[in-house]
């Protein structure tokens, strides 16, 4: 450095070289592309290059939408759209309740070949025989339920943790039951039925509890969790609706619960439940705003750096989490030449406006993140260099 300085070489510390690797395509079980219905809030074009830009080659889409694939009619709109506008793959969810109204089975037989598995997500199936049925027919196709968990009777008007936040600055909180209570009757329910079972989004370390003791008595269930959960907490709240998602941010031993749970293998994958509303939606603050973020383009980029970084998790076990893991348990194969490169030493601030994504409210924007996406591509071909290829 003496040498250098003497020399009036400058030398610059702050810039190391590329650092690039590549992994299998990530496959995220859990998004909203809110088409066919609501196209101002995202679309298939833009949520697939969004999810291109993310290292995803495949996603599920879920489906709370207009008309909700609850037939294969309403399922054939969904599906036209995807082979016209989409980048990367995407295996969309038939509903398990017509109009994930909860009152009558969808039409599952005739869905059940062109749909990855069932799921009303957005909310939880409140009548348990009708969650019965559902995982009656479900174990009859050889299809999975994936369940939002939330018991309508103990939400009592809630939008935030019901939590020391929520406490403090006077909100509605969410109280953790609301989860693991359906949680709880699923286990019980796909053990009667023998249906496989798949729990969307755990937020809570009661959850947690039940999961992993369903799994060392043999039950054909498995979860995920997102990267929101594992990286924030209550206290990282602010009075603004890019914080509001559903379930909500719960406290730090919830936290510390799900890190703990992604380690031993409790949680089997991490997906991110983009969802995307438009900005008058997500403007109103943590009582009036939209429930849901984005998530699909930061993915990656937190849990590299939060989790691997910090050693708390290795990139191995984070590129299954992201990659073999959801691959295996919906039986989506990872494709040839389906993969994404990375430069693992690239620093930059999370900025909602370089989004691709039409939804810009996360609650990680001006946070340093390491890790860019320098391609993506499907069986061979590049839908992701920077720009939209
Ligand atoms: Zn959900």
């Amino acid at each position: 450095m003496i040498f250098l300085k003497k020399a009036g070489v400058r030398c610059n510390m702050t810039a190391p070289s590329p650092e690039i690797q590549i992994f299998p395509g990530f496959c995220d079980v859990h998004v909203h592309f809110r088409e066919p219905g609501f196209s101002y809030k995202e679309t298939i074009r833009t949520g697939s290059y969004a999810a291109a830009r993310g290292g995803y080659t495949a996603v599920c889409t879920m489906p709370n939408l207009k008309p909700v694939p609850d037939s294969l009619p309403h399922l054939q709109e969904e599906l036209s759209i995807i082979e016209k506008d989409a980048c990367i793959r995407i295996f969309p969810y038939g509903a398990v309740t017509v109009d994930e109204a909860g009152e009558k089975l969808s039409d599952m037989e005739n869905m059940a070949p062109d749909v990855v598995a069932f799921s009303d997500d957005g909310r939880g199936v409140q009548s348990e025989s009708m969650m019965r049925n559902a995982m009656e027919k479900a174990k009859s196709l050889g299809k999975i339920i994936a369940a939002h968990c939330e018991v309508n009777e103990l939400l009592h008007g809630g939008y935030i943790h019901d939590g020391e936040y929520a406490r403090a600055h006077g909100h509605s909180g969410i109280c953790s039951e609301s989860e693991w209570r359906q949680i709880e009757r699923d286990i019980r329910l796909s053990k009667e039925t023998g249906c496989a079972y798949h729990v969307c989004h755990i937020s809570c370390r009661e959850s947690v509890e039940l999961i992993r003791k369903a799994k060392k008595e043999g039950a054909d269930i498995t979860c995920e969790t997102a990267p929101h959960y594992l990286i924030l907490d209550e206290n990282d709240l602010q009075e603004d609706g890019r914080f509001k998602m559903n379930p909500p941010l719960r406290g730090p031993a919830d936290r510390d619960a799900l890190l703990e749970a992604v380690c031993d293998g409790t949680i089997d994958m991490i997906a991110t439940d983009h969802a995307p509303h438009s900005a008058e939606e997500k403007a109103k603050g943590l009582s009036g705003s939209a429930f849901g973020i984005t998530g699909i383009e930061t993915a990656f980029p937190l849990l590299y750096t939060y989790l691997v970084r910090k050693r708390i998790l290795s990139l191995e076990r984070l590129i299954s989490l992201l990659s073999g893991n959801p691959r295996r348990r919906f039986g989506i194969p990872l494709e040839e030449e389906d993969l994404t490169a990375w430069d693992l030493s690239a620093e930059y601030t999370i900025d909602p406006k370089d989004f691709v994504s039409m939804g810009k409210a996360t609650p990680f924007a001006g946070m340093s993140v390491f890790g860019k996406c320098m391609y993506t591509k499907v069986s061979g071909k590049t839908v992701w260099n920077g720009e939209t290829a």
